[in-house]
């Protein structure tokens, strides 16, 4: 069986959570710190926030950006639904604005549009999609969000590892924070590095990251600078009213339990070791499903080689799609289609969405398919994978 994605769990993988098992924290140990200074210095940020999954990174980010009843924010449709559900969590709207065709990434233009045909103080924000890993222009989005007093959130659960070179010829790498505000990851089992369930939230904002360890453990602070209650309170007594007591600490804000365990980071930690090998082998692999399908009309948009692609994702555009999918399925190559367009979702056809809305991504979806793609896909299974297509079309 040849999946579209998988993990890599190697040996060295496997004794790291050992011993962090055998140390004397589960959850909330000094491992989750080593975990989050490795990947801020692998993303070249200042700051990392670990978290229990990519969900709760988006729910938290959003939340400590602030949004009110009805904000409206703006994201892609081709993306998966936790991008825009982190919105509705919090009570604000989603607005779907469309994809270019070329790259399937949100449209800057599309979105200038809809922000321009409203009233100014209707939307609060915008969640771009680094979709498959390739790297969004967040020098761009920046422009726009600036004009328009709006907060970015880079949903960057593709691309650990992607990114983009900007106007100054600058490389810019995917949750950098250099142009947006937070900037999230996932390490779900199918993404680039695995924990189980986990995820990150990076910035370079100190505010930002002092917010979201608040939000992440209940909304509770140990830190006494942040103390608002009195000594006196908080003592008991009126005695000895020189500093807080060792059991203190305060709820200052609504949070919730996001926390990430320590033994998930010790696997994490692992991973981030395998990092760099496995992006060079995914844009490997990429180059040659690109090399043998250079003569194919189903290469487009994202298949040629990109620079600066993460390759969580290798989608080509096809006809026939639903037969070259079960095709593949009984040649027991499992290929997947990313996405359905989220604002067909049933769920958000309630809000008014429908077909017609946004023609790219209802285009796209039609003919997309992700090809098998991880680093231990092996060349002869890659062989097998590019032949099994190339037979179908012969037919
Ligand atoms: C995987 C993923 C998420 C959610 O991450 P989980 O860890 O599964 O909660 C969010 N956005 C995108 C684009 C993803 O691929």
């Amino acid at each position: 069986m040849i999946p579209y994605g998988r993990q890599n769990i190697t040996e060295d993988d496997i004794e790291a959570v050992i011993s962090a098992l055998k140390g004397d924290y589960l959850t909330q140990g000094p491992t989750i710190l080593e975990f989050e200074k490795a990947f801020a210095e692998y993303i070249g940020c200042k700051y990392a926030v670990a978290v229990a999954n990519g969900t709760a990174a988006l729910h938290l980010s959003v939340l400590a950006l602030g949004i009110e009843n009805g904000d409206k924010v703006i994201t892609t449709p081709i993306t998966f639904a936790a991008s825009a559900n982190c919105v509705k969590y919090c009570g604000g709207d989603v607005v779907f604005s469309d994809i270019n065709a070329e790259t399937y990434l949100l449209d800057v233009n599309a979105v200038e549009k809809v922000l321009e045909s409203s009233p100014k103080g209707t939307y609060k924000g915008i969640i771009p999609v680094d979709f498959a890993g390739r790297a969004v222009d967040l020098e761009a989005f920046k422009k726009l969000a600036d004009k328009h007093n709006l907060w970015l959130i880079e949903d960057a659960c593709h691309a650990p590892g992607g990114y983009f070179i900007d106007s100054k010829g600058v490389q810019q790498n995917c949750g950098n924070g250099n142009y947006a505000d937070l900037a999230i990851f996932s390490f779900h089992p199918v993404k680039h590095i695995a924990t189980g369930e986990g995820g990150m939230i990076t910035t370079n904002d100190k505010e930002l990251y002092e917010k979201l360890l608040q939000l992440r453990t209940h909304g509770i602070t140990r830190n006494v600078e942040e103390f608002s209650n009195s000594l006196e309170f908080a003592n008991g007594t009126t005695n000895h009213n020189e500093t807080y007591p060792g059991w203190y600490m305060e709820m200052q804000t609504l949070g919730y339990n996001y926390r990430f365990t320590d033994f998930q980071s010790a696997l994490g930690l692992s991973q981030l070791k395998k990092a760099n090998a496995g992006i060079d082998r995914r844009r490997e692999i990429a180059s040659i499903y690109n090399d043998a399908f250079t003569n194919e009309s189903f290469i487009k948009g994202q298949s040629g080689v990109i620079e600066g692609h993460a390759y969580h994702l290798y989608v080509i555009e096809v006809e026939n799609r639903l037969d070259l999918y079960n095709h593949l399925r009984e040649n027991k190559i499992f290929a997947q289609i990313h996405y359905i367009p989220c604002h067909l979702m049933p769920y958000y056809k309630q809000f008014g969405w429908k077909e017609g809305d946004l023609l790219n991504a209802e285009e796209y979806y039609k003919t997309c398919i992700s090809l098998p793609m991880y680093p231990t896909l092996k060349g002869s299974e890659q062989e097998f994978v590019i032949n099994t297509i190339k037979e179908f079309y012969k037919k």
